[in-house]
């Protein structure tokens, strides 16, 4: 029985690749210095499976992912060769990179490849047509395209041409491996709970977290909440914050979120201490309990204590969903309670899923990467999905149920 939200949804393993071309669509979109190094390979190794498959398949493989944001050509610090060039070093395969993916060339280029070959298109958002979702964009993609598969989990929120005006035009459509794991993932969560379930909240704002907190009430017992978003349920509860960031508007969501929360017999943490700071800008904070705050300061990070009473929570879950940093992690003086959660859910028993973004780049930078049961490869879609909006990419490729 396939998962909740792949129902009516083929996968690779539905077609017949062999000698056909076969676009799949992934997310590349790794991050970079400014030499072209990739500094976090996550996105490609977790699409390997895919792609391995799909050559052994005896595919003709034709690649294709967005690359940052770039508004034109002349933009090469977005190009995708050195993805290109990593991925033909993981394979050991050669990897040509179709810079005009546009122009006729594809297609000879597809009928013409040898095994030991596969194309990837330069950066599809170099040509406003695919932000655009373009029709006519899409179809230049389709007269090369036999079947497509789409394995660009991080990607699937986005209606743009490769995702969804593509696929609408063809007939054999699916998904990859990493899709079907991260929806079987994030349907777990919904659907089938391990108890005592535990969801960390972390990040800049309440709002961005709402559908998240409304879809899980019924299903998780404790929720923990740190980052920016604590100081608005802390300040719901009249205590004093400073200068912190509080969202004024949503006060009285986080009330009615206490009374909610003891209605149905659930517990919700908040910080009890903080690493506080004058401003933004500062590089250095100093660690002052809850009651202690003056209005001279803000909260940057959670502090010794918190960490500790968050950490035994965590370590008695039997699933832990984590979205969004406990402090400003970028800066190293407000890290330290982030990558706190990150080693508690390693040293966790329990099913720990990561929901993306910040939260996976931090576990990614603290090497506890290993120990997850689950990083999800896009933060933004692993939010919209567990909130329960339809994602594009998806509903695309979702044959309607009779
Ligand atoms: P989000 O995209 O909602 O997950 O928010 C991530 C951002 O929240 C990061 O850039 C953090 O620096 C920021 N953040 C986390 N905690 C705080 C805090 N206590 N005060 C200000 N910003 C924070």
């Amino acid at each position: 029985m396939a998962s909740w939200g792949l129902r009516g949804i083929k996968t690779i393993r539905d077609f017949d690749l062999f000698e056909k071309n076969v676009f799949l669509r992934l997310d590349l979109n790794v991050p970079m210095d400014e030499a072209g190094k990739i500094t976090d390979e996550n996105r490609i190794v977790a699409s390997l499976p895919t792609i391995q498959y799909a050559i052994s398949q005896g595919a003709r493989l034709v690649i294709a992912s967005h690359l940052g944001r770039p508004k034109n050509r002349r933009d090469t610090s977005a190009s995708l060769a050195p993805v290109g060039q990593r991925l033909s070093e993981l394979l050991g395969k050669e990897v040509l990179l179709l810079h005009e993916p546009l122009t006729d060339s594809a297609g000879p280029l597809m009928k013409g490849l040898r095994k030991d070959q596969i194309v990837l298109l330069e950066n599809l958002r170099y040509d406003a047509g695919e932000t655009e979702n373009s029709e006519a964009f899409a179809q230049n993609l389709e007269s090369f395209t036999e079947i497509y598969i789409n394995d660009a989990f991080g990607a699937c929120h986005r209606a743009h041409a490769s995702i969804e005006a593509l696929p609408r035009m063809i007939r054999q459509k699916g998904i990859g491996f990493l899709i079907e794991k991260e929806v079987q993932m994030l349907d777990q969560l919904i659907h089938q709970p391990k108890k005592p379930f535990v969801c960390v909240l972390g990040g800049a704002k309440v709002s961005d977290k709402i559908g998240v907190i409304e879809k899980l009430i019924d299903q998780v017992d404790v929720f923990i909440i740190g980052g920016a978003m604590a100081y608005t349920f802390l300040q719901a509860k009249d205590v004093v914050v400073g200068k912190s960031l509080v969202e004024r508007e949503k006060l009285n969501y986080c009330r009615q979120m206490f009374e909610r929360l003891e209605a149905r017999n659930k517990s919700i943490l908040l910080p009890v201490d903080h690493i506080a700071a004058g401003s933004f800008s500062d590089t250095e904070g100093v660690t002052t309990p809850t009651q202690a705050m003056t209005s001279e300061q803000m909260g940057l990070d959670i502090g010794p204590k918190t960490i500790k009473n968050f950490e035994v929570a965590i370590k008695n879950g039997a699933m832990i969903f984590w979205n969004g940093p406990m402090g400003v992690f970028e800066k190293p003086a407000f890290s330290k309670g982030t990558f706190a959660i990150a080693k508690a859910m390693s040293e966790s028993s329990g099913i720990k899923i990561v929901g993306g973004g910040d939260s996976a780049a931090a576990v990614a930078a603290s090497g506890y990467s290993e120990k997850m049961t689950h990083i999800s490869t896009g933060g933004g879609a692993s939010l919209e999905y567990l909130q329960g909006d339809r994602l594009p990419g998806l509903e695309v490729l979702r044959e309607k149920q009779r």
